[in-house]
């Protein structure tokens, strides 16, 4: 950016248009990548804390940029929620989680269930439930393999999510509240909205070996779940430390580096007991 006889002003504009620039651009990539198959899938496997078995893999979306490599999905998931692409996007994503689950049970694999990202903005999308039902429709997995994760953003217009929850219910899709405890919580509609599955962040189980007030706090929210007859997935188990301190909650399952790092599909196979 030049200056000139206004200085200030102009240097800001200029830079301004720089970033919206640099946002358009992503924009356009982003299209681009949704025509050129350009999204692909890793996914994480959820295992039990007391025998380590498999209970299900998280589709995580990845983005193989031609000229970036590999971005993650923080990067430009925000920019998909902006633009509105998010909802194609989602559907993509969903559509191609639940190929691949088809094509392992095909194979005679029992990969468990199937937990896939939802954002906000598709959830409150007017078609968000027919996508969901017609895309089940097409693959051969059971709504009850389902599992839609969501943030806490979701549920805070209780009036307006409890509807939409309650048919996903209905159908038999399971629900869980994802990051719990990250943001500021309100435990209200813990109680009022028909929610399955209670995932704990993971700067809760990394702040463990800090001391009994963390403690404290998980084993409330875990008490918490267990009330609310919710099941409970520890997020982000990297240590050994961590897991062993779980294991005092034998109903727990986890997520984490600690027995996986998420996969490509390829290899997930090679996780999962030989085929039937
Ligand atoms: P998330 O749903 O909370 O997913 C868990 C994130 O934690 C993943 O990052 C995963 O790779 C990472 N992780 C797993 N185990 C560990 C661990 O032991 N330690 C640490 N530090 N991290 C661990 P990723 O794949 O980069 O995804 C980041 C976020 O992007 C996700 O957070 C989710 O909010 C969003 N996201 C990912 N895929 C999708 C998608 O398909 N749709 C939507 N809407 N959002 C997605
Ligand atoms: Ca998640
Ligand atoms: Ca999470
Ligand atoms: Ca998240």
């Amino acid at each position: 950016a030049k200056k000139n006889g206004g200085g200030q002003t102009v240097f800001f504009i200029e830079d301004l248009k720089e970033a919206l620039t640099e946002k358009a651009r992503l924009e356009r990539d982003l299209r681009r990548a949704l025509e050129n198959d350009e999204l692909f899938l890793h996914f994480q496997p959820q295992v039990s804390v007391t025998g380590g078995g498999i209970t299900g893999f998280e589709a995580l979306v990845r983005w193989k940029h031609p000229d970036y490599g590999v971005i993650p999905p923080n990067t430009f998931i925000p920019i998909a929620e902006e633009t509105g692409l998010i909802i194609s996007m989602g559907e993509e994503i969903l559509r191609k989680a639940c190929q691949q689950f088809t094509d392992w049970k095909d194979e005679g694999y029992r990969p468990g269930c199937l937990s896939v990202n939802i954002s906000t903005v598709q959830f409150r999308h007017p078609q968000f439930m027919d996508m969901i039902k017609q895309t089940l429709a097409t693959h051969s997995v059971a709504p009850s393999e389902l599992i839609l994760e969501m943030t806490e953003s979701v549920v805070q217009e209780v009036e307006e999510a409890f509807p939409v929850l309650q048919q996903l219910h209905q159908l038999g899709v399971r629900v869980a509240l994802d990051d719990f405890g990250k943001g500021y919580s309100s435990l209200n509609y813990l109680k009022s909205l028909p929610l399955d599955i209670l995932k704990i962040d993971k700067s809760f189980i990394q702040a463990i070996h800090l001391g009994t007030r963390e403690k404290a706090i998980i084993e409330t929210v875990m008490n918490l779940g267990t009330k609310l007859e919710m099941q409970i997935i520890a997020e982000g188990v990297e240590r050994p430390e961590q897991l062993e301190y779980l294991i005092q909650s034998p109903s727990l399952t986890y997520q984490g580096f600690y027995f996986s790092a998420p996969l490509p599909p390829e290899k997930v196979p090679t996780i999962l007991t030989d085929p039937i």
